[in-house]
């Protein structure tokens, strides 16, 4: 059985707590390999994301190149529409039944773990590693208790880096060199996304 986590995001840009997330998942949890899942049009968000399905994914390959364990698919832009998880996992385990799926949320994923689509269902199909994020504090105790118990806690260390404050930084002309892998950062300072087209520091 190969045990593979499933990062899910709109990764608009993909950052270092991404990265940091997916790799301590792997480690503490035993996976095989993480794959890399960007959404199309995430049910639970508001605001259209800044960067182009294509621009996101692109990214997305970028940050995990020299890990040979991380993957990335186009699985939900190419169905397009709304990405429900349930919809995803369903496909991931008729084209990989040797394959168990793990969901890696952070805090704030954690909290609205409840409200997510058909979730009773889902949570028979995976299991869920749950990390935390320094903005927000994850309170599991309010799950009921057949979701809070399918959830793994994993360390890692406390990264305080969000994609939204990256698209503000980066409107604003502010540096997010370090914060994003340096092929990343490259890439949004070429092309100018987010408005990254002032010298930045
Ligand atoms: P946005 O601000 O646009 O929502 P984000 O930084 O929250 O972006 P997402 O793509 O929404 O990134 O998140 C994908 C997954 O990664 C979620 O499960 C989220 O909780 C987790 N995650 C994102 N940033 C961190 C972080 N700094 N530490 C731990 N987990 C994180
Ligand atoms: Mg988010």
């Amino acid at each position: 059985m190969i045990k593979v986590g499933i990062m899910g995001g709109t990764f608009d840009p993909i950052h270092i707590g991404h990265l940091i997330a997916a790799e301590s998942a792997m480690a503490e949890c035993r996976l095989d390999e993480v794959w890399f899942i960007p959404t199309s049009s995430p049910p639970l968000k508001s605001g259209a994301p800044g960067a182009s399905e294509n621009d996101r994914y692109e990214m997305v390959a970028a940050a995990i190149a020299n890990q040979d364990r991380f993957r990335v698919l186009d699985i939900e832009l190419r169905r397009g529409g709304t990405s429900y998880s349930i919809d995803t996992v369903q496909s991931l385990r008729e084209q990989h039944p040797d394959h168990s799926f793990a969901y890696i949320i952070g805090s704030d994923r954690i909290n609205d773990l409840a409200k997510w689509h058909r979730i009773e269902e889902l949570a028979e199909l995976v299991t869920f590693i749950g990390l935390s994020r320094p903005e927000t504090t994850a309170t599991p105790e309010l799950l009921p208790e057949e979701l809070r118990c399918r959830i793994t806690f994993a360390e890692m260390p406390a990264i305080g880096i969000s994609s939204t404050v990256l698209r503000e930084r980066l409107a604003a002309g502010k540096s997010i060199r370090y914060r994003v892998p340096d092929a990343v950062y490259a890439m949004i300072r070429r092309h100018g996304w987010y408005g990254s087209t002032r010298d930045d520091r």
